[in-house]
């Protein structure tokens, strides 16, 4: 077998390794013996090295004009068109989400690069009138400064994509740090930047753990913002860090996400959306559909279909184009997914289907586990109250539009949430009630556009939205407010009014 590729860190323009002279190995998890490659499991002193070129970087960066700064982007974009089935295909041998999965992945990209390149000939501010005659008033967007960008395996394309591109349309500069579990796909979006004659320095990549490469992010004061995504566990952790050094801090975190299901909705797609949203990257999404909550009068029938539909969930290689479900991410992913499982069964639910790892044949390689429904949940379980980021979903019944929407805001999240029915009256009152940044209506709780503002409240957020221009650019830019006198007055004479 071929040595496995080593990759590097990206510091100032230079492909270097770690300081630490350490790596980590990046293993698939469909097969364990299968090495995609080494990463640097860099140092402390690697991220700093990092922060210092994109500091250095930032004062040459935001000189660029933001339509030329958004030419890149654009570039990029159109190279991500042209290899999109390559990153497609180690993103699904990376971490293991169906090859299908993967291509919406790296779509995501190549849409925030088009999308975003557009956004270089706007960035718009406002003008308004002055109190006083021969003033003008107007605002501008001015760039953060250098950002940390810290970010998940589950969309390991996407999701740094997100950050990275208006980072760079608004003038900032980067160091992004990607999850351990799946660091090919962000080297690949920094590979392109350099291509694409992006200047040393701007963007940064340091691969490594949390507590290293990560915490050094949260403690530099040469950082300016940090943006990340993850668990709302390591969420805190990072607010907390961030609010030491008076750090601007966007978070996108955990969710619990719901499905309501009326007496009145189409069962078929019900069922549909409820396999997609369960079970799509194996339960690994932020938006995940984790509790289903039926009405009574349909509970029995839509429970049989969905249990039939999830027997027969092809559970495989992520890189079989037919396969439906690949393996968890890791093992602590499946541990922690077992442990919910007897979690639920402790707690007196009933185990409809799955609920085991998989260990037959090509199973017995990775980090599979059986595709699980719960029914006869109650509000108040743990299965029914924590994340569990595994394929099992949880149904709960309720008697009423009003009963269902107090189970589905009875939460510590706000990220997603969806309802199924066909009465207009009840689809509006649900989009107004149901707490979450995002819902939707006869569709499951994932998916996103890249245009719309993507982000949760409570726990999921800390009120920023990734996405939409009018959302990200509030990320990563700050406001200036410009005042031009060409009155020719002394200052003095302007005292008296303001
Ligand atoms: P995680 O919190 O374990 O790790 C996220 C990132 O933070 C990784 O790069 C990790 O190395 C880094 N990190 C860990 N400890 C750190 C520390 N002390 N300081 C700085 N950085 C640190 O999350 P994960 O397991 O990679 O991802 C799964 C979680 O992400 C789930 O909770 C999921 O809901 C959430 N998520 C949220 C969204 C969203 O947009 N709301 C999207 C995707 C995933």
């Amino acid at each position: 077998m071929a040595e496995p590729k080593a990759y590097r860190n990206f510091i100032d323009g230079e492909w270097v390794e770690s300081r630490s002279a350490a790596v980590f190995e990046d293993r698939s998890p469909a097969n364990r013996s299968d090495v995609v490659g080494l990463f640097q499991d860099s140092a402390a002193a690697d991220a700093e090295h990092a922060i210092e070129a994109a500091a250095r970087a930032f004062r040459r960066w935001r000189a660029v004009p933001a339509p030329k700064r958004a030419e890149y982007i654009f570039r990029m974009g159109e190279i991500l068109v042209r290899r999109k089935e390559d990153y497609a295909l180690e993103m699904a041998r990376e971490m293991g989400k169906p090859l299908r999965e993967a291509r919406g992945d790296v779509q995501e990209a190549i849409d925030v690069c088009y999308y975003m390149a557009g956004e270089g000939r706007r960035l718009c501010g406002w003008t308004t009138p002055s109190e006083l005659p021969n003033k003008a008033c107007f605002t501008t967007r001015m760039p953060v400064g250098p950002c940390g960008l810290i970010t998940p395996w589950n969309f390991p394309m996407a999701i740094p994509s997100w950050k990275l591109i208006p980072a760079l349309v608004c003038g900032d500069t980067v160091v992004m740090k990607p999850a351990s579990d799946a660091p090919l796909p962000a080297y690949q979006l920094v590979k392109l930047a350099q291509e694409c004659g992006i200047p040393n320095g701007v963007v940064n990549y340091v691969t490594g753990g949390g507590a290293t490469v990560g915490a050094s992010l949260l403690r530099h004061p040469g950082v300016a913002l940090v943006s990340f995504t993850g668990s709302s566990e390591t969420g805190r952790a990072v607010a907390i860090a961030c609010a030491e050094e008076f750090k601007r801090v966007s978070l996108e975190m955990g969710g619990k996400n719901a499905m309501i299901v009326m007496d009145d909705a189409r069962l078929d797609l019900a069922v549909d959306g409820a396999v997609w949203g369960a079970f799509a990257t194996a339960g690994q999404r932020c938006t995940a559909t984790s509790r289903i909550i039926v009405h009574r009068k349909v509970k029995d029938e839509f429970i049989a279909r969905l249990k039939e539909r999830v027997e027969n969930l092809k559970v495989g290689d992520p890189l079989d184009d037919t396969v439906e479900m690949g393996p968890m991410v890791n093992e602590a992913q499946l541990k922690k997914t077992m442990e919910y499982v007897q979690i639920g069964r402790d707690e007196g639910a009933d185990l409809v289907c799955g609920g085991v790892r998989l260990t037959k044949a090509e199973y017995g390689r990775g980090w599979f586990f059986a595709p699980t429904i719960f029914a006869g949940v109650a509000p108040g379980m743990r299965i029914a109250r924590e994340e569990i980021f595994g394929p099992v979903v949880s149904v709960l019944a309720a008697d009423s539009l009003d009963d269902a929407l107090n189970i589905a805001n009875d939460t510590l999240y706000g990220l997603s949430s969806s309802i199924y029915t066909q009465d207009v009256n009840r689809a509006f009152q649900a989009a107004r009630d149901l707490e979450t940044g995002i819902t939707y209506v006869n569709s499951s709780t994932i998916g996103a556009e890249t245009h719309l503002p993507f982000g949760g409240t409570r726990r999921t957020g800390n009120g920023h939205r990734e996405g939409a221009a009018q959302t990200a650019l509030e990320i990563f830019t700050e406001w200036k407010t410009i005042y031009v006198d060409y009155s020719g007055r002394l200052q003095k004479a302007q005292i008296d009014t303001n």
